[in-house]
């Protein structure tokens, strides 16, 4: 048997959805990606989306639009997919990293107040894996210093904190719907936000900056006369195709909220005994989405002496696995110790602790919609096989 990390799970129904705008011959942003947007917001109670062409365009665009340029700061975990941090590159500014927590493997909010300068703009935490960052001491520090709050939402589909979901407690929400999340259309990405004002220039610059869509301007009164473009904005419109499919799937949102949540506790059980492996956490106060089943392995202390020793023993641990058919990944990154980062900011792995030990010890195992019984089971043998 062969277990892959992450398989995309489309139902005949989803599938053929895409067949309309090919049939219509409207390929581009129209009546799907709106019909998209409208389901996202109902199921996370969102009170707008804004569907773009990634979770990255998602976040490049909310910073854009709140004015954050040249010379800005803003405080991202330093355990992240790299584009939280690109997107700050992108627009000028100055990225600063906050180490995490190890056993959430989320922002540290007990470090951002002494991150803050006076060129601080925003705070980006991230709702990584599928658990809510700790939204409140962030939110408190971005009303006191009055910063914005870009969520990176990018795995948080189905994330709930103290029952609100993920994406509506900072100025902005951004989605992913690349095919390792729960949802997919491919490539793709939503802006959530309580403000009409945001809302409305995030469309705008998705779309040239211009003052109607495509859409509008076909329906309206002199469909001839080209749109006034009140920005230089971008071009990071999702297509129809896309929107067909994502609204297909949003049919079946909770169905697959919660068979990602069965799939989580049939492992947690499994492996609750193993004293090495410390499952993915969730307190009270969270419901965890899980886009993916991070875990961290700990076959001794994890200190800055025993994480070498650590990641060499994981990584064989990996390509057993792997030779086995069960495909394992570390959870995600550590942005300051890759190259770029690196590099331009002069950081050492050990400046960001838990971050380094996250990049070094964690490892995710394949949990996926549509991943049967008998594949689970088979994961669950090969890991239970293991002495460290
Ligand atoms: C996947 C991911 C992204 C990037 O999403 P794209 O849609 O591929 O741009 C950003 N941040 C995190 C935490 C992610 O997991």
């Amino acid at each position: 048997m062969k277990i892959p990390i992450a398989r995309t799970s489309l139902t005949e129904q989803e599938r053929q959805s895409v067949l309309g705008p090919l049939e219509s011959g409207w390929l581009v942003q129209g009546s799907k990606v709106r019909e998209f947007e409208e389901k996202w917001s109902v199921f996370s109670r969102a009170p707008h989306s804004v569907a773009v062409t990634s979770c990255t365009s998602a976040m490049h665009l909310s910073l854009a639009a709140l004015g954050f340029g040249s010379g800005d700061e803003a405080i991202v975990p330093a355990f992240t997919w790299i584009s939280t941090a690109n997107v700050i590159e992108h627009l000028g500014g100055k990225v600063v990293f906050c180490d995490v927590n190890l056993d959430t493997f989320n922002i540290d909010g007990s470090q951002i107040a002494d991150k803050i300068t006076s060129r601080t703009k925003a705070i980006m935490p991230v709702h990584l894996f599928g658990l809510a960052a700790d939204m409140d001491p962030i939110l408190s520090l971005a009303r006191e210093n009055n910063l914005h709050v870009v969520e990176d939402a990018a795995c948080g589909f189905g994330a709930k904190y103290h029952g609100v979901h993920v994406g509506n407690f900072g100025d902005a929400g951004c989605f992913s719907f690349h095919p390792r999340k729960a949802i997919t259309t491919g490539e793709g990405g939503m802006v959530t936000t309580n403000n009409p004002d945001l809302a409305e220039r995030i469309g705008r610059l998705r779309d040239h900056g211009a003052e109607m869509t495509d859409l509008q301007r076909h329906l309206g009164a002199r469909p001839y006369l080209l749109a006034d473009h009140p920005d230089a904005g971008y071009n990071q419109r999702m297509t129809d195709l896309q929107g067909a499919l994502g609204a297909a799937q949003m049919d079946r949102a909770q169905e697959i909220v919660d068979e990602r949540r069965m799939l989580a506790a049939r492992y947690n059980e499994a492996f609750e005994h193993l004293a090495w492996l410390r499952t993915p956490v969730c307190r009270e106060g969270y419901d965890h989405g899980y886009q993916s089943y991070p875990c961290l392995f700990e076959p001794e202390e994890i200190s800055p002496d025993s994480i070498s020793g650590i990641n060499e023993l994981r990584n064989s641990w990996m390509d057993q696995l792997q030779a086995d058919g069960v495909s394992t990944r570390p959870a995600t990154h550590a942005v300051h110790m890759l190259n770029y980062y690196r590099t331009k900011y002069g950081i050492q792995p050990q400046d960001f602790p838990q971050a380094h030990a996250a990049d070094q010890c964690s490892i995710s195992l394949p949990l996926f919609h549509g991943m049967k019984e008998d594949e689970q089971s088979f994961v669950i043998e090969k890991v239970l096989e293991y002495q460290p």
